[in-house]
């Protein structure tokens, strides 16, 4: 099937919280005529200021999006640790947050949005589907404006919580509490403290939660209530419209994956609209279909770690392995024809299956299967080292690369074979 491209190059983002900024900023670098359909800066001055951690791995996905500055511009600060008492042992945890006020940078990325050219409408009465768009892209967070019927699990709420700021931000901590969990967010100009159950938390927080959460409750007022149940859309793509950000896929906050996979959705659908007015429909689809079904299989098996006793790993980076120089690796990762995104563009092409279903070409501006001809017969983690700087990557970058593959499975140790073997040079792609 080929879309019906009689909107040329015009697009419609119904939304103008951060995925709806983000898919705009990737659409307008396509060198798409982007309009942003918003309900206007009263309602976003409605929403409360609330601080977010986001990941390290989401500060690439805003490189990649050449919105790196906009975390600085909205006050970003970044935090080392992350102290994780919901765990069966509270530990905690290694790596840098970034933590931002949700609402400041969700404003700055819509002004850069703006710089490069979006246009701002408002979002009127008349349906945005009916728009003669070359696509519409909801971004309406769990609204789901366009993206009914949607699915859920769970129907927790968070309370959020204001307090004071700190000069010198502490690491986040999550905790548990009689009902749920709670958190706590420090960041220069404000404190956010959320209590997350099945009704609502009351306009107070209790003396023993401020006593775990080491603040003053006095100094705190409830500012917001937010759903915080996984949601999801059963249709996150139908005929033009493509859904991004919680309007696809609402994670549940324990995770603290929701910017991480706003900023994913919306650099995979800046590439699927992309496609759909020059190429494959049915194949951009299926990329996208694809993609949000298997974050919230991710998302809903890492909820259910999290209750597992032995887990209970809220927030938890990923650990990497040490390498030894001098035992034998193999290539491990199935891999499979599907569809991918290539420089804005999905094509079906070979891309290796992680095991927790992800889909992968490259990491680090690597092509990863330059790794399958590289371990064809097995190399020492020393030759597989000295092969990939022989083909031009820096010593550092090759140690990582091999952390990052054994980390994710794309390769293993294994006993040698025995047969001479060849350490070979990756030829070009
Ligand atoms: C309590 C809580 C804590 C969280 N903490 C974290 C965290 O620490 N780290 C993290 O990564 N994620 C966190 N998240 C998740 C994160 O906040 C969301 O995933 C993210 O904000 C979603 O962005 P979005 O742009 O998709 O949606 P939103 O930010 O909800 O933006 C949607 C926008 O669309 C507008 N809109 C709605 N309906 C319409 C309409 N009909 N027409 C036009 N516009 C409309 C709204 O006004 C809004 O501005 C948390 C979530 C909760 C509930």
């Amino acid at each position: 099937m080929r879309v019906d491209d009689s909107g040329g190059r015009r697009v419609r983002v119904v939304g103008d919280g951060l995925a709806a900024a983000a898919t705009a900023c990737a659409l307008l670098d396509a060198g798409f005529d982007t309009v942003i359909l918003s309900r206007g800066s009263g309602a976003r001055a409605r929403q409360a200021a609330a601080v977010e951690a986001l990941p390290a791995a989401t500060t690439h996905l805003l490189g990649e999006l050449g919105l790196q500055a906009e975390l600085v511009s909205a006050g970003a600060v970044g935090v080392n640790g992350f102290e994780n008492l919901h765990a069966q042992t509270p530990r905690v945890l290694d790596g840098t947050w970034v933590h931002v006020d949700r609402q400041r940078l969700a404003a700055e990325c819509l002004l850069e949005a703006r710089r490069r050219g979006a246009r701002l409408a408002p979002a009127g009465a008349r349906s945005a589907i009916d728009a003669d768009a070359a696509a519409v892209v909801d971004a309406t967070g769990r609204a789901a404006r366009h993206s009914r019927p949607v699915g859920r699990d769970g129907a927790e709420v968070a309370a959020v919580y204001a307090g004071p700021g700190r000069g010198r931000a502490r690491p986040g901590r999550v905790t548990r509490t009689p009902a749920g969990w709670a958190y706590r967010l420090d960041h220069p100009d404000l404190t956010t403290v959320g209590v997350v159950a099945a009704t609502p938390a009351g306009r107070r927080l209790t003396p023993a939660l401020a006593a775990e959460l080491e603040i003053d409750a006095s100094a705190f007022t409830q500012v917001a209530t937010r759903p915080a149940g996984v949601q999801w859309s059963s249709r996150p793509v139908e005929g033009r419209r493509i859904s991004v950000g919680d309007a696809a896929l609402a994670c549940s906050p324990i995770g603290g994956h929701g910017v991480r996979f706003g900023l994913v959705s919306a650099i995979a659908a800046g590439a699927v609209v992309n496609t759909w007015a020059t190429g494959d429909y049915d194949t951009a689809t299926a990329y996208y279909t694809d993609l949000v079904a298997a974050a919230r299989r991710r998302h809903l098996t890492s909820l259910v770690a999290l209750e597992d006793p032995e887990g209970g790993s809220a927030q938890a980076p990923e650990e990497t392995p040490v390498l030894d120089v001098e035992r034998h690796l193999v290539f491990a990762a199935e891999v499979h024809r599907r569809p991918a995104n290539v420089g804005g563009l999905i094509v079906s092409r070979e891309v290796c299956v992680l095991p927790d279903d992800a889909l992968v070409r490259s990491a680090g501006g690597f092509d990863l299967l330059l790794l399958r001809d590289l371990l064809r017969g097995g190399a020492t983690t020393r030759e597989a080292t000295a092969g990939l700087t022989a083909s031009g990557v820096p010593e550092a970058a090759a140690s990582q690369l091999l952390a990052w593959a054994l980390r994710h499975s794309l390769i293993r140790y294994a006993s040698p074979s025995g047969t001479a073997r060849e350490v070979r040079t990756p030829g070009p792609n």
